[in-house]
Order: C-alpha cells, then sequence, then structure tokens
C-alpha cells in the first residue's frame, strides 16, 4: 500500500491525481437506483460564485441567502471564514432536494456539479501559479460508477457547466492558496483581514455597500465605466473583491489609490 493510501484509510477519495484527459467511467441520471441518495447527506462548502448564483435564484439579498441557506466554519486553523450549505434541522438532507431531484439544478453549486469528480487546486512551491487537477470520488451509494459510460473529464466538465463556477472563482482559491503558502512567514491574519474575506467572499450585497462607501471612493481612483460595472455586474464585483483583498493583504497594487490622505489611510 503507498503512503497516500495509507493516510485515506477510509476515504472515498481515489488517492490518484487525474488530469483533465482522464477517462472515468460515470453516469448519473433519473433512472438509477440511488437517484437522489447523494443530496440526502451532504458536506458541501460553498464558493462566492454559489453564493452569487443562489442569490440570484431565490431572489434573496446576501443577508437573507446567508442566514436560510447557510453555516459559518472555519477553513483552517487562522480561522478562515467558509459558509456550507444549510440541510434540514434534523438530517443532512439538502433543502433543495424534491422528489423530482435537485429543486435549483441549473444553479446547484460547484461541489454538486462536479461529483464524483474532486477538484484539486494546487501550488508548486517556487510556482506562480497554481495547476488544477482531480480525484474520483467512490461511494457506496453511489451507483453511477456502474453505468456504461466512459467520459474525459474535461468532457464531464463541459456536460456539467462548470466553467463559469471555475471563472469566476479561480480569484478566490488563489487568494486562499496564497494566503496559505505565505501564512507563516506573514503570521496570524488579522480579524480586519478576515472580516474583508468573508465580505468579498460572501456577502455581495455587503461588498457593494462597502465599494460604492463615500470612504472607499475618496481613497479609490476609479473612472467612470468601472464604478458603473461595479454597480451592475455581480461577477465583476466579485473579481474586484478578490483585487482588493490581494491589495490590501499582499501589497499587490492594481487598482489605483488617489493622492492624499483618504489614499494614504486605504494602502495600509
Ligand atoms: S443543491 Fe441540488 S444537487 Fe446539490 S445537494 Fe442540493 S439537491 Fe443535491
Ligand atoms: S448516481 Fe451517484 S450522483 Fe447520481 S444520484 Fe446516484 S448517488 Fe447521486
Amino acid at each position: 500500500m503507498s503512503q497516500i493510501e495509507q493516510s485515506l484509510p477510509q476515504s472515498p477519495v481515489q488517492p490518484q491525481q487525474l488530469t483533465d484527459q482522464t477517462v472515468i467511467q460515470f453516469r448519473c441520471h433519473p433512472g438509477v437506483a440511488c437517484f437522489n441518495k447523494c443530496c440526502e447527506q451532504i458536506d458541501i462548502t460553498l464558493t462566492p460564485y454559489d453564493l452569487l448564483r443562489l442569490k440570484r435564484r431565490l431572489d434573496l439579498t446576501s443577508q437573507q441567502l446567508l442566514a436560510a441557506y447557510t453555516v459559518p466554519f472555519e477553513m483552517d486553523s487562522d480561522g478562515l471564514p467558509g459558509v456550507k450549505l444549510r440541510t434540514a434541522d434534523d438530517s443532512p438532507r439538502c433543502l433543495f432536494l424534491t422528489d423530482q431531484g435537485c429543486g435549483i439544478y441549473e444553479d446547484r453549486p460547484t461541489a454538486c456539479r462536479y461529483y464524483p469528480v474532486g477538484m484539486l487546486s494546487l501550488r508548486k512551491t517556487g510556482s506562480p501559479v497554481d495547476e488544477q487537477s482531480y480525484a474520483l470520488v467512490r461511494e457506496a451509494h453511489c451507483l453511477g460508477h456502474q453505468e456504461p459510460r466512459r467520459i474525459t473529464i474535461a468532457d464531464y466538465r463541459k456536460e456539467q457547466q462548470v466553467e463559469a463556477f471555475d471563472t469566476h472563482s479561480r480569484g478566490w482559491r488563489q487568494l486562499i492558496l496564497k494566503k496559505k503558502s505565505t501564512g507563516p512567514k506573514v503570521g496570524k491574519p488579522t480579524a480586519r483581514s478576515l472580516q474583508l474575506f468573508f465580505l468579498a467572499s460572501y456577502n455581495l450585497d455587503g461588498l457593494r455597500e462597502f465599494v460604492f462607501s463615500d470612504g472607499f471612493r475618496a481613497a479609490y481612483d476609479l473612472d467612470d465605466a468601472t464604478w458603473e460595472t461595479l454597480r451592475s455586474d455581480d461577477g465583476a464585483l466579485l473579481e474586484f473583491g478578490y483585487r482588493l483583498q490581494r491589495q490590501v493583504l499582499f501589497g499587490e497594487e492594481t487598482i489605483p489609490l488617489r493622492q492624499g490622505p483618504a489614499g494614504d489611510t486605504a494602502a495600509r
């Protein structure tokens, strides 16, 4: 047994790193005997773009969405905030599950789309970019692995329409990786940086309010077209939030500051 296998004795995750071109045997459809089984016991971490899609789908404010459909958790020992999909009070069943299947299918979260493939973002020591690879999850209740359909992971990703979900969460995953790789050198994150991470990752309405506050507008020097985009385009606002964090947390200055006291304060 390899070292990886030994470290994952009970895990349904196959200890093998897969690529876009790996062929898997899998198909999920309403005719499988296990239909809906996987949604009766969930543990789903949400990405910022998952929340954006749920917010639109359910026509809720960020606060309403967070309160009704998520539970907070800490993603690491420094208390980096994460949110998971809330389940029913008396069971681990997903709140969106109906007898006909997923009640929000077109807007289901990233993890639901990828299953039974798990996405891994890794950054090699010294490399400026992260690399995406995959792992296969085999759980006893999932009979989709016995269906006679072979498909590459690249085609499975297309079928499950993960592209927009991956694109809009890439900056967020990179922030998490960067934080992990620089963590010990920069020390424990401050309460303020953790608050900014939560706001920019999970509270789109709050982020927009913050960006359009008098203090922010006095500090950052953006042109009219950019302000208009941030007002009307949720995806662009998310991306801007990632840039803002890289600027505030890691000093990567890509958002122009105004000259003078307000700009000096924002830079700190
Ligand atoms: S969101 Fe839909 S696919 Fe995901 S666990 Fe819930 S019911 Fe299942
Ligand atoms: S085949 Fe797997 S993914 Fe599809 S419903 Fe069954 S348990 Fe869920």
